[in-house]
């Protein structure tokens, strides 16, 4: 990667004067279909509190799909030319002179935020993710500082705010750790805020990403864990990640003999799917939380929430300190994703397996490969 300073000095809404930026090789897609290629973006040399950081590894989440696809168009439109990737383990190669957290070596994580307002109520509780002015994404967000559109992980430089970036405990694989600030999080904080204790049945709709992760919390959270698949060819991998039962659920009978019984479901489906099927196997007060996001709306019928007093909930990703708190939990645990290391040059073929739901059970980029 060549340095070079552009003469124009761009400013940080007036606080931190910019020593302008430097060009970082990155894969991008130019429009919904174009699949992605090798492209160049722009990078901001780092303000006092930024660290540079050398992407090593960053892992692919169904929502690179969905956002290159435009299939949230309703909700968060894509802005192309469009960088995904927030899942990102890298080398900290410079630090700021206020960078606290980090110095130049360190490896450091970043997940799906960049920056919020700090002031409001969520960013006071730690909840940065519910942002009243919105979070800054990683990818696909408002660059506050550049202005335009921030671009991800799919590249071999970012540099961020240090208060938006993770350690990574030594204890933990670089490349399997990577998952785990998006995957991971996703799936450990609606764990923890639903209070899945031992003893308690729950459930976990989906094995891809965010499914697998669930299944080793909710298991070393001392759960009985039931994955429903619509892959029978998973139920071995599933019981190996911490799942006690498999169910089929486009079986019916299998369904209907957990009927009524689970304190808590996780769906993290990513395609449409009817959720009524899960809302009648929660006991009475349990809950089904979405965290997969699927373009369409669902249709909830009434009475599969008022029969038993049944919650219907969401959950998306977690702040910053959850998110340490969940790769410390990861390395006091043994905890890593389960990935499939790819070269960027296969980042298309990766997407069409990962479209059949045929990964096991994250890519991971080997960002070397960029070089
Ligand atoms: P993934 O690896 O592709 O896994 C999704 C799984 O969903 C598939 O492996 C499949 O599991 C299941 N599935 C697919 N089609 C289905 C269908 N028609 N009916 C039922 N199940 C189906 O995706 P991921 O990266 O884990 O992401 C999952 C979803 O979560 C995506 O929509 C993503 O955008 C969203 N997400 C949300 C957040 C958040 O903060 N809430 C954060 C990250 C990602 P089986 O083969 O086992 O059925
Ligand atoms: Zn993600």
């Amino acid at each position: 990667m060549s340095e070079t300073t552009s003469s124009a000095s761009v400013r940080d809404g007036g606080h931190s004067p910019l020593q302008g930026t430097y060009p970082a090789k990155a894969y991008s897609a130019q429009s919904a279909t174009s699949g992605l290629a090798a492209s160049s973006i722009q990078r901001r040399n780092p303000r006092p509190q930024d660290i540079q950081i050398e992407i090593l590894y960053c892992g692919i989440c169904h929502s690179d799909l969905h956002q290159v696809g435009n299939e949230w168009e309703g909700a968060a439109p894509t802005v192309y030319p469009c960088v995904p990737g927030h899942e990102i383990v890298g080398r900290v190669v410079k630090a700021g002179s206020a960078v606290k957290k980090f110095k130049e070596g360190d490896l450091s994580a970043v997940g799906c935020m960049v920056g919020s307002c700090g002031v409001c109520a969520s960013c006071s509780e730690g909840l940065e993710q519910y942002c009243e002015q919105f979070p800054v994404l990683t990818y696909n967000g408002e660059d506050k500082v550049l202005g335009g559109v921030t671009y991800g992980g799919y590249s071999e430089s970012i540099v961020v705010d240090e208060a938006f970036a993770l350690r990574v405990p030594n204890e933990l694989d670089p490349a399997a750790t990577a998952p785990l600030v998006c995957a991971g999080i996703t799936t450990y904080s609606p764990l923890r805020h639903w209070n899945v204790l031992k003893g308690q049945k729950v459930g976990v709709v989906g094995l891809g990403g965010l499914g697998h992760m669930a299944l080793k919390f909710a298991n070393a959270f001392g759960a009985h864990v039931v994955l429903f698949t619509t892959s029978r060819n998973k139920t071995e991998d599933a019981l190996r990640l911490g799942a006690h039962e498999v169910v089929l659920s486009k079986n019916e009978a299998e369904m209907r003999k957990h009927a009524g019984s689970f304190d808590f479901i996780l769906d993290t489906a990513s395609a449409d799917h009817d959720c009524n099927a899960y809302l009648n196997l929660l006991k009475r007060d349990g809950t089904l939380t979405l965290v997969g996001a699927p373009s369409h709306p669902m249709s909830v019928p009434a009475f599969g929430l008022i029969m038993g007093r049944r919650q219907l909930a969401g959950s998306l990703i977690g702040g910053i300190r959850e998110t340490q708190e969940t790769l410390n939990f990861c390395a006091e645990n043994g905890i890593t994703a389960d990935i499939e290391l790819i070269r960027i040059q296969q980042i298309n073929e990766a997407y069409e397996r990962l479209r059949k739901g045929d990964v096991k059970y994250r890519f991971v980029i080997d960002m070397a490969s960029l070089k």
